[in-house]
């Protein structure tokens, strides 16, 4: 069956409640355990059924948004979201609270009991008002930043469209173009500080109303992290202070003299090569032709997954009119089919959408019979299986890019490391932010500028006085939508660091290990998933000096002023 025969219709509320209520009246209370169990799996049927139809409308409001129907089914699962979140709470509950605890820790593992004691932490009817009022604010920001219009050299363009003039080769035209969107953000200053201004209120209220002393806490159990907490994550950023932003001032350099500037400026920072980026040679067809050969002969494993996606039609790649931006993976249950979202531009960035999205395709499908709770794992480690797969894929690489090839590379690790400053630069501001929610809108951006200045020492922006006072993290969605969300990247591409240097040993080793951890799914929490894995634990002091070294050694061979 294909994708588009995937059947849709609309469930109905009260018959949700009424099925899930009537498993829930067999669950912690005083039942057999084989009832027990009847009832939990019955749960997770319901949830998948809904879990089903709630992806389907998903996909298909966003591949084409302009369809009244699909928009009226996303409004409808917005509106009844908060009250599955309640009968889902109220499983958790029930599972806490059965007799049969023991048993059903052996039965499915402890973490699912882990994951429902913070589910009851964070999660209380009183603070319903308010997560529907963060959801407005939400949405009131990306509608806010989608509906750019930025006139530059004679056209309008969205933000994203003016990426390309970022990149420009042209020195003038980069410089030009980040002033443009920087007076894009000046304008919108009043109304994003608001935004932001009641988004971290609402969320300290949350915090407040659930029994803690403030949003940090909160925010690291939304996200289902059992086994780190907010001093781990500190002493991982200090870590990355000492042993990677010493080597990206390097890399900057390097760069800069690559690109011939004595000076560079925050404007140069996105072009990696005068000679512009490695881009593949070829469309979308030829790109995914060249996904199938080397899926096939990475392993049977992979083989499988690929095949199943293209039967399906689970890879939705081209851009077109009505189609929502960005990409995404995605999981449909009872069809047991991943899904892909993309937008394909003719840049490097298609090639990601199939290794990065195709990453966390194949673990999805790895990991398709764990029960629900467990097809994911936490978002620090499901971001490991997709930045691995970019590593994984690099002896097949030189299909796509040819002779870009070795450019690719310099640039896919060079790229990556240059991240991990940046990644624990809006952590740190936002441990600052919801430690001191009274901050003012003036404090607020000093103390971006301040953390900024110590995590990207080399950042200089010129005439761009509006940036230089602060107010860069406008643009990153994560710290409005998703607070707390951005460490994760850093932390999985220091696991996905140590993928690449295992394949680089030994290639077929490495992704034995990989394929193992994919088929773990969520069944575990992110230390432990590591541990499984044979990987480091990026918290243990000194690990992410170890894992950088050889990466360093790697880009130091390379002499980038040739690519
Ligand atoms: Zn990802």
């Amino acid at each position: 069956m294909k994708f588009e025969e995937f059947k849709y219709e609309r469930p109905d509320l009260e018959t949700i409640k009424t099925r899930t209520n009537e498993q829930l009246a067999l669950i912690a209370t005083n039942q057999s355990l084989e009832v027990e169990l009847a009832a939990i799996n019955k749960v997770f049927e319901i949830e998948d059924d809904i879990s089903t139809k709630e992806t389907l409308v998903s996909i298909r409001n966003s591949v084409n948004t302009t369809d009244k129907f699909y928009e009226e089914e996303q409004n409808f699962f917005n509106e009844i979201a908060p009250h599955l979140q309640q009968l889902q709470t109220t499983f958790l509950k029930k599972l806490l609270d059965s007799s049969h605890r023991k048993a059903l820790e052996k039965e499915f593992g402890t973490l699912l009991f882990e994951k429902a004691e913070l589910a009851q932490k964070t999660f209380s009817p009183e603070i319903i008002e308010e997560l529907q009022q963060e959801n407005k604010l939400s949405t009131e920001y990306s509608k806010l930043l989608a509906g750019a219009k930025i006139e530059f050299q004679g056209g309008t363009y969205n933000l994203s469209q003016m990426r390309p003039f970022m990149q420009d080769k042209n020195r003038e035209t980069r410089h030009k173009a980040q002033l443009a969107v920087s007076s894009f953000f000046e304008e919108n200053e009043a109304q994003l500080d608001r935004i932001y201004d009641d988004m971290v209120k609402l969320r300290h209220q949350m915090a407040k109303k659930l029994g803690y002393e403030n949003f940090v806490q909160l925010g690291y159990d939304r996200f289902g992290r059992t086994d780190y907490d907010f001093k781990d994550v500190k002493k991982y950023r200090d870590q990355i202070f000492e042993s990677v932003v010493p080597l990206v001032e390097e890399l900057t350099k390097r760069k800069a003299k690559r690109l011939g500037i004595s000076e560079p400026k925050s404007y140069d920072l996105a072009l990696s090569f005068l000679s512009g980026n490695p881009t593949p040679k070829g469309d979308s067809k030829w790109q995914v032709n060249n996904a199938k050969e080397m899926y096939h002969e990475m392993s049977k494993e992979t083989d499988e997954f690929f095949n199943f996606m293209l039967d399906h039609n689970l890879l939705e790649l081209d851009a077109k009119p009505g189609k929502a931006g960005g990409g995404y993976c995605t999981y449909i249950p009872e069809y047991k089919a991943p899904f892909i979202f993309a937008n394909f531009t003719g840049t490097s960035g298609d090639v990601d959408v199939l290794t990065h999205e195709a990453g966390h395709a194949f673990q999805v499908y790895s990991s398709r019979d764990h029960i629900p709770e467990y097809r994911w794992p936490t978002m620090e480690a499901a971001e490991i299986h997709s930045m691995s797969m970019e590593f994984l894929a690099w002896p097949w690489i030189h299909k796509f890019f040819k002779e870009d090839t070795d450019k690719y590379k310099f640039n896919h690790l060079a790229g990556a490391i240059s991240f991990l400053p940046y990644g624990v630069l809006v952590d740190e501001f936002q441990h600052g932010i919801y430690e001191n929610p009274d901050l003012s809108k003036t404090e607020r951006k000093a103390l971006w500028r301040k953390i900024e200045k110590k995590y990207l020492p080399f950042k200089d922006y010129g005439d761009d006085a509006f940036m230089d006072k602060g107010t860069y993290w406008y643009r990153q969605g994560h710290i409005f939508g998703a607070p707390f969300y951005y460490i994760d990247y850093t932390l999985a591409q220091v696991c996905a660091f140590q993928f690449w240097i295992k394949s680089q040993e030994d290639h077929q080793k490495a992704f034995d290990q990989y394929l193992a951890l994919c088929k773990l799914g969520g069944s575990k929490s992110f230390v432990s998933l590591i541990e499984s894995a044979n990987l480091q634990n990026p918290f243990k002091d000194g690990v992410v000096k170890e894992i950088i070294t050889p990466i360093k050694a790697y880009l130091d061979k390379v002499d980038d002023t040739k690519l």
